[in-house]
Formats: structure tokens, C-alpha cells, sequence
């Protein structure tokens, strides 16, 4: 908090923002005005396929690229507007030649190649609800959400069916119909259908099934970095927020190479790895290959990106590596880089600016609200470590529960739960089979977010940590973030986690968990120094008790630390629920 403003001039290298004027934007905006924006559907239909895909090759723009995928070997595919259209008017058809009815839940376990794209995009031709999984889940996190999700359909590779699939097929209850992307092998099920031949055997014209604002259409699980994961129902009419966010907080334009390294087995994967970029008509790479920071500074230049979108983790790696991305590529096209997830650092934000010569615009947002809610936006100055103001059309506020009512919070820097005023497309409609956590986080005509923030006397809004990470020590409330963030200042720390432990006086004691930077060893000596470090930053009540070196930290399958774990194994409590973390690979 105590980081220099970073000042942005009237228009960032050429380019005017999307959104230039934010006060003027946020009071004249509605979401019913922004419905125009839509192509819509004879009698107020949506079909987010047709958002995404029909109507650019109707208007005319077949033959732009929509997606640039580069395989692991480096191989380069193109597809146009036109090639996704008629690919996701296939498969659509396949769906309904299997007799797959409007409704029935589609889900897909694939890596990130071109199958996926059109698998999601012809599910929601179809009408069909799509949820995707991460490819690296093993049995049981696949078990578990097919089984919540009921999904009839299952498009995925033999490779994966028989690790992932077949130790649990006859626990599948609702599993009708699996496709293979890539042909069969001898473990395969004897009905499962090759994905390119089907594709092949049917039409590639398929008008897009009018399908209901209100229509479920993604289902979504929550990275399970607090728990069980959820399954976050969203409906078609989420395209609207996926339009404006992408716009207004991604500065999103037609012709952007725009680059969200999430997979589509997220939600960022889906709302703006897919669906965003291509209702705004830009062309998004793909790479099918791991992190791997040379080989992303190589493909940010080689492929011209104009937008990134990425997390801190990817973001702590490249800073640890120590590379001059700028030294080493061409980034002149870079225009805009964002980030979500988790919390930003202030010291990743310094870092990308000195690094990049512009900095990383922290948004926030979560699977449940489907889309971006608060952001650091292109025109706007950044304030390293907020994670900005609400997007047009989100009020967001400070809140206190108090005796079951909401009390809005309107101090500058008090800090209380995060909470939003529903009423956005994309806000999620339940959690599917779990009514009464859905109506928990809800009360007063607020939707509480599970998060603590404060906001600034500019409106900016700061986020402290979890409701239920927040560390009370000594009549202290104390969010780890703020913590952590003061040890990633230290030049040998590369990653932390901060939990509170149980403390007989204090009631609990700040303990930090610290991954350290290549070049540094643990010791005492480094020891003291961080704590030495911390007091200094944070002062002594807040500072950490003990600090404990870690080869790694624990992290969900979507890369988030996960202080639960850490605050499980120091107490030597069960770790609880870890489908998230499970992986036969
Ligand atoms: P689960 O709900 O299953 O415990 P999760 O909350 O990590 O998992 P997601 O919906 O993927 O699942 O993540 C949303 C959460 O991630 C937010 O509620 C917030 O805690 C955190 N988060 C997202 N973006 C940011 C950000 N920019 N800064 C700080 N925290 C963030
Ligand atoms: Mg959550």
C-alpha cells in the first residue's frame, strides 16, 4: 500500500481504452442498454454460440482467425471464424444424432487442444449444458463432479478415459455417450464414438438452438481451495457480462491475439479463455503446453499477443526465473496484461511495470459471479496491490453480518466481507444440489462473497484475505495477504503462504511458510533477517511468530496456495477434502 501510484498517460501507447472515461461509463451504463450489444435470437432467445461465432460469419468476418492453437511440438493450427462455426455446427449435430437432448449436460476431460473449443461451443449450439473438467483430475475429482453435474456426455481421449474414466465408468450412473478425441485404443469402451469421424459424418449447418436467457448453459465447479468444490450453475444470458467485462476490464477489441493462459477446465478458461474474446471478435492462442517461461516470452513475441491475461503463480515464476522478458522478445505489441485468481502482490505489479514497462491490472472476481466484478481498468491509474473499482454495472460494497443483517460498511479502510448487489447476467443461479449454501451466501439483497476487502476513499478496493483465512491474534484482525505481501518484498522470497496457529494467549500467532528464490538457501541467519524483515514492514503485531522454509507450497490443480493444507499439516489435522489436488499423473 505504501508503492508509488502507477500513472497511466491520457492513452496507453496509441491506443485508446475501450473504456476512457470510467466515472462517465458507470453512471450512464445498463445492463439493458448493453443487451443491444447482443445479437439475440427470434423472441428474445440467447444462444452464446451464436454470440460467439454465427454472427461474426453472418456479418461478413468468416475469414478472420479465431483461434491460433500451437501444440507442444510447436505446431501451429488456424481456425477461422468459419472453420469454429461449421466445427461447432457438427458437433452439435452429433449431439442430436445421439438423440442428446436440449438440457442434458455435456462434459469434457480433454487437454487443451482444438477438439475442446469446438465441443464447448457446439454443446451450447446445441443447447446442451457444457462443463468442463480439468484434464489432470484424476477418478475421483471426475467422479465426484460428473456424478453432481448428471452428465449424459463425455468427450475425452483414450489415454484419459482409461486412467481417468474406466477405474470408475460403472459408478457413472448417467453416462450415456463417450466420445474420443484421437480414436479408440483396446481399453476403450466398445460404444464410445471417434470424435473426427463423427464430426465428419454429419452436416456442417446447424442453426443454433433458441435457447432462454435463463436456460442453464455452463456448469462450473469452484477450485476447491476452501473445500469441496461446487458445482456453480450459469445461464446463457452470462454471454451479456462475458461481452462487457472482456470490453471494459480486458480492453478487448476485434483483432486482438488475446492470450488467457487458464485452462478451460476453469472458469477464467471458459468465460474469457473462450467465450469473451470471441463474442469481441479477437483471436485467442492456445498453447497446449505447460508453463514454461522462455517458451512463453517466445510465443508473447512470436505470436504478437496484444492482451495477456494470466495468475500471480505464472507471474511469481517469471519473477523468480529473473529473465529480462524485454532483453529477450519483441513485447512491442503487448498492449495490455492482466491478472486473477489470487491476490497480486504489490511487488508483482512494481515488478511488471519496471519489467514490461507496464504493469499487470489485477481483477477480481470468482466462479460464481461468472465474470470480472472489480478491475484495474487500461485507462485508470493502478495502485499497486488493489484490485481496482467495480466494473460498470457491479455495485459492489463493505459489509458486516450482524445478527443476520447486512450492514453496509462506508469507512475507508474498515475492513469487512466483499459483497455485490445482484442483478448482472452473469451472476451464478445455485449451486447445483446445494440450496442452502446458495441462500448462506445471500441476505438483504447483497450476495456475500466469502471475502474480506476494504476500500479506499478513492473506491478502490483492497483485498485482505478469505473469511474464514483471516487470522485473529491478540484483539487483531489480520489478513494473511497483507503479510505475505510484506515478506514477497524480501528479495530472497519467491512464494508465501500465511496461516493463523493456535496460540493458548494470543488466540492465534501469524506463521509464514516461505518458498525461497533459486540462489537461496534456508538458514537461521535468512531466518531472522525475514523476521527482521517482516517487523520492520508490518510492525510487531502483525508481523509473523515463526517462519518455516518450504520447497514448495501446496496448491490447488488451478495453482493457488492453499493455506488450509498448510494450516492442516502444522496442526497435524485431517487435510480434509483433496479432490483437487489428486492426480494419477
Ligand atoms: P473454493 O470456493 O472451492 O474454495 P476458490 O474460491 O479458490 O475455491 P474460485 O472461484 O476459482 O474458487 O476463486 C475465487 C476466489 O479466488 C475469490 O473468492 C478470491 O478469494 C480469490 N481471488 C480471485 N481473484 C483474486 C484477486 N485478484 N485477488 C485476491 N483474491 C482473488
Ligand atoms: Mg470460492
Amino acid at each position: 500500500m505504501t508503492l508509488p501510484l502507477i500513472r497511466k498517460p491520457p492513452a496507453a501507447r496509441g491506443a485508446e481504452p475501450q473504456l476512457r472515461d470510467y466515472a462517465a461509463a458507470r453512471a450512464a451504463f445498463s445492463w439493458a442498454d448493453a443487451r443491444r450489444e447482443l445479437a439475440g435470437l427470434p423472441g428474445g432467445g440467447v444462444n452464446i454460440a451464436y454470440e460467439a461465432l454465427d454472427r461474426h460469419v453472418i456479418a461478413g468476418r468468416g475469414i478472420a482467425r479465431a483461434l491460433r492453437w500451437i501444440g507442444k511440438d510447436d505446431t501451429v493450427r488456424d481456425f477461422s471464424y468459419a472453420d469454429l462455426a461449421a466445427a461447432t455446427s457438427r458437433f452439435a449435430n452429433v449431439l442430436a444424432s445421439l438423440g442428446v437432448k436440449r438440457g442434458e449436460r455435456v462434459f469434457s476431460l480433454l487437454g487443451r487442444q482444438p477438439a475442446l473449443y469446438a465441443a464447448a461451443l457446439g454443446t451450447l449450439k446445441a443447447g446442451c449444458v457444457f462443463s468442463p473438467l480439468f484434464s489432470a483430475f484424476g477418478p475421483e475429482p471426475v467422479l465426484a463432479r460428473l456424478t453432481i453435474g448428471a452428465g449424459s456426455v463425455l468427450v475425452t481421449t483414450a489415454v484419459l478415459y482409461a486412467r481417468k474414466v474406466a477405474p470408475i465408468r460403472d459408478q457413472l450412473k448417467s453416462l450415456k455417450h463417450v466420445i474420443l478425441v484421437g480414436g479408440a485404443d483396446d481399453r476403450s469402451p466398445t460404444d464410445a464414438r471417434d470424435f473426427d469421424r463423427a464430426l465428419a459424418a454429419v452436416p456442417p449447418e446447424f442453426a443454433p438452438v433458441v435457447t432462454a436467457p435463463e436456460d442453464m448453459a455452463l456448469l462450473h465447479f469452484t477450485s476447491g481451495t476452501t473445500g469441496k468444490p461446487k458445482g456453480a450453475i450459469h445461464v446463457r444470458d452470462a454471454v451479456l457480462a462475458h461481452r462487457v467485462t472482456g470490453r471494459y476490464a480486458l480492453d478487448l477489441r476485434p483483432g486482438d491475439v488475446f492470450w488467457c493462459t487458464a485452462d478451460p477446465g476453469w472458469v477464467t478458461g471458459m468465460s474469457y479463455g473462450i467465450i469473451a474474446p470471441l463474442v469481441l471478435g479477437a483471436t485467442l492462442l492456445v498453447d497446449e503446453a505447460e508453463f514454461d517461461a522462455e517458451r512463453w516470452y517466445r510465443l508473447l513475441a512470436r505470436e504478437r499477443v496484444t492482451v495477456w491475461y494470466t495468475a500471480p503463480t505464472a507471474i511469481r515464476m517469471l519473477m523468480k526465473i529473473g529473465v529480462d522478458p524485454v532483453a529477450h522478445a519483441d513485447l512491442t505489441r503487448l498492449r495490455f496484461m492482466a491478472s486473477v485468481g489470487e491476490p497480486l502482490n504489490a511487488e508483482a505489479v512494481v515488478w511488471s511495470a519496471q519489467t514490461f514497462g507496464r504493469p499487470f491490472h489485477d481483477n477480481w472476481w470468482q466462479t460464481e459471479t461468472g465474470g470480472i466484478m472489480i478491475a484495474n481498468f487500461a485507462a485508470l491509474d493502478v495502485k499497486p496491490g488493489s484490485v481496482g473499482v467495480p466494473l460498470p454495472g457491479i455495485e459492489a460494497g463493505i459489509v458486516a453480518r450482524r445478527n443476520g443483517r447486512i450492514e453496509p460498511i462506508a469507512a475507508p479502510m474498515a475492513m469487512g466481507e466483499l459483497a455485490l448487489r445482484p442483478g448482472w447476467p452473469s451472476m451464478f443461479r445455485g449451486y447445483l444440489g446445494e440450496t442452502e449454501r446458495y441462500e448462506r451466501c445471500s441476505a438483504d439483497g447483497w450476495y456475500l462473497t466469502g471475502d474480506l476487502a476494504m476500500r479506499d476513499g478513492d473506491g478502490y478496493y483492497w483485498f485482505v484475505g478469505r473469511a474464514d483465512e483471516v487470522i485473529k491474534s491478540a484483539g487483531h484482525l489480520i489478513g494473511p495477504f497483507e503479510v505475505e505481501s510484506a515478506l514477497m518484498e524480501h528479495r530472497a522470497v519467491a512464494e508465501v503462504g500465511v496461516i493463523g496457529k493456535p496460540d493458548p494467549t494470543a488466540g492465534e500467532t501469524v506463521k509464514a511458510f516461505v518458498a525461497l528464490k533459486a540462489g537461496f538457501t534456508p538458514s537461521d541467519a535468512l531466518r531472522k533477517d525475514l523476521l527482521g524483515h517482516a517487523r520492520v514492514k508490518l510492525g510487531l503485531a502483525l508481523a509473523p511468530r515463526e517462519i518455516d522454509f518450504r520447497e514448495n507450497l501446496p496448491k490447488t490443480r488451478s495453482g493457488k496456495i492453499m493455506r488450509r493444507l498448510l494450516k492442516a499439516r502444522e496442526l497435524g489435522l485431517p487435510e480434509g477434502d483433496l479432490s483437487t489436488l489428486e492426480s494419477d499423473e
